[in-house]
């Protein structure tokens, strides 16, 4: 990727055959299948790239059982191509990322013979709709070999468990590696660049967009024959804006995440199959932490995307009962909370029985292609079905999605041994090498290769822990980070790590930005100041002070 200020003035002005408004996962995902079908294409995100819903995931690249119980349950053939479909996507999103995404066991406990057999049978459906894309056949668990793989379920009463595949992945990270490839071809994309305003032409058709600048205020337009609207919650915003008083087809609904210690033997995940609502919890290890998730409430725009007390209560009774240790909201060490964008059914009811299937929807009269709804495990059907429509609505021939099986920056020679490779190539410690390739895959040689030029780069941005300073550098140069927030959420993960930890992070890795992106020192200390007060806010929300374990 160019360095952010240069792309600005790349598409200053600039003529594409697409534009594709939005940079989260299916955004970012329509912009490559473009590039790799032949078209010119322009990325425009208003934030940082997958700074909404798409960095705020569970993090699974998954069919869905709760969707098939429910397509079960209600012989609902709508859920049931929804986890169809989702399973082979599944495949593809881990082959093509294999440094980003990987296969894990979920385990559901069991207390009675009864759901040993229910569950058992659920996920031996779940195996067959995966059929050859499968990951691993689902079997049972003897309670004894349950505890030890998850020595804090509670064994009083325990049966045992049903294991079953699904895929687990970073989010943030994985739609970074999406834009990469995208401008690594020959893709323009610019982040914290707004969509302001849509102009048409004579004949009615959307022209040109005016992009205003968030961090300066800039403003610019950009000319395309088609504009695609990949705006996640934000979708029903830009329908409006090709087409005053559209009716509106999204809900929103707000999903909560906590982040807790995690017993480092633990390796799989816990379901919670039944929670108080009728929904299943997940409690997955995710990078050293517990992740704990999530839960389904309508919201709106004007509502605070924070994780509230009365949410983290919620997670924590659900995932307690299953527990002979209880958690409390003291041990919280992080949280994020993001928001889903459902396409309405029309009919009233509760956000969480809304299908999560997608629509792609061709405006005849402006020519905006929305596409809406959808998983991050279906972004790449999502961003091929889009672009269909968009060679569709060009007169073109309708065809050669290349993204099936097009390997993302970062994954060229990536191997299971490539973290020790790099730790002896650069001699760094063997916990530095596996975080810088779980972030970068093979790309990390270049972090390294910073880190060499210039020592200083070398140190740890908080001691103790594995993320290198040089990652900061390397993510303001080649990945367009831009802002603390950019670097310490989503490029180091740090965020997600530990909200203690980013905050001890934030005065180290707003040097390192001063330097790359030439802020003056009032700037350096505003951008401190404001994460830290942001980060604080949120962890006085749910009342969490204590220190946290560090890795
Ligand atoms: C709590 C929760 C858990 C989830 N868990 C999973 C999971 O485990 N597995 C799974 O498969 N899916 C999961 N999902 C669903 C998945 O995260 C989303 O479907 C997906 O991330 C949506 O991506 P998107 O690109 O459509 O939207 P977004 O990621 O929201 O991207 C839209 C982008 O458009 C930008 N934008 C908005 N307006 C403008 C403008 N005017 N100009 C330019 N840019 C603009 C925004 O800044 C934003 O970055 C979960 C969702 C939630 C909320």
């Amino acid at each position: 990727m160019r360095h952010r200020s240069e792309a600005w003035r790349k598409i200053d002005g600039a003529s594409f055959d697409v534009c594709v408004i939005g940079g989260g996962a299916t955004g970012a995902g329509s912009a490559l299948d473009a590039q790799l079908r032949g078209l010119s294409a322009v990325l425009i995100e208003a934030g940082d790239f997958a700074s909404a819903t798409s960095s705020r995931s569970t993090k699974l690249i998954h069919g869905g059982v709760r969707y098939l119980q429910e397509a079960v349950t209600d012989l609902d053939p709508g859920q049931y191509n929804v986890v169809k479909r989702a399973l082979r996507e599944r495949r593809f999103m881990l082959d093509n990322a294999r440094f980003l995404a990987h296969p894990m066991e979920f385990l559901v406990p069991c207390y009675s013979r009864w759901d040993v057999l229910y569950y058992g049978v659920g996920v031996k459906i779940y195996d067959r709709i995966a059929g050859k894309h499968n990951f691993f056949p689902s079997r049972y668990r003897s309670a004894a070999d349950s505890l030890a793989r998850w020595p804090l379920l509670q064994g009083s009463g325990l049966k045992g468990t049903i294991a079953y595949a699904d895929g687990q992945f970073d989010d943030a990270r994985y739609c970074v590696a999406l834009v990469q490839t995208f401008t690594q071809g020959s893709g323009e994309a610019v982040n914290h660049a707004r969509v302001v305003s849509l102009r048409r032409d004579t004949g009615g058709k959307i022209a040109e967009a005016e992009i205003e600048d968030q961090l300066t205020g800039a403003k610019t337009t950009v000319q395309a024959k088609i504009f695609v609207n990949a705006t996640g919650p934000f979708s029903d915003h830009i329908r409006e804006m090709a087409k005053p008083g559209v009716e509106k087809r999204l809900r929103l609904s707000k999903g909560v995440h906590i982040l807790l210690p995690l017993d480092e033997r633990v390796t799989e995940a816990v379901v919670v199959p039944k929670t108080d609502d009728g929904r299943v919890i997940f409690a997955i290890p995710w990078l050293g932490r517990l992740l704990v998730g999530t839960t389904d409430d309508e919201v709106t725009h004007e509502d605070e995307l924070v994780v509230k007390r009365s949410e983290a209560d919620y997670l924590l009774r659900q995932l307690n009962r299953y527990l002979s240790r209880p958690y409390s909201v003291e041990d919280i060490v992080g949280g994020f909370a993001g928001v889903r964008p459902l396409v309405s059914s029309g009919k009233p009811g509760k956000t969480k029985k809304l299908i999560r299937e997608h629509e792609v929807e061709i405006d005849r009269e402006s020519g905006l292609i929305s596409v809406m709804g959808g998983k991050w495990t279906t972004y790449r059907a999502m961003a091929e079905d889009a672009i269909n429509a968009v060679q569709q609505q060009l007169g073109l021939a309708v065809g050669g999605c290349a993204t099936r099986e097009h390997h993302l920056s970062g994954s060229d020679g990536y191997s299971a041994d490539y973290p020790k490779t790099l730790a002896a190539t650069y001699g760094v410690p063997d916990p530095t090498a596996r975080h810088l390739c779980e972030k970068f895959g093979t790309n990390a040689a270049g972090v390294l290769d910073l880190a060499q030029h210039q020592p200083e780069l070398a140190q740890p941005i908080v001691a103790g822990f594995p993320a290198i300073r040089a990652e900061i550098a390397y993510s303001a140069r080649n990945e367009m980070a831009a802002t603390l927030d950019d670097v310490l959420e989503r490029r180091t993960g740090l965020q997600f790590y530990s909200w203690k930890t980013a905050m001890e992070a934030a005065p180290v890795a707003a040097a390192v930005m001063q330097k790359e992106m030439g802020w003056d020192s009032a700037r350096t200390q505003h951008e401190v100041e404001d994460y830290v007060r942001t980060i604080s806010g949120w962890t006085q929300k749910i009342g969490v002070a204590k220190d946290d374990a560090k890795a």
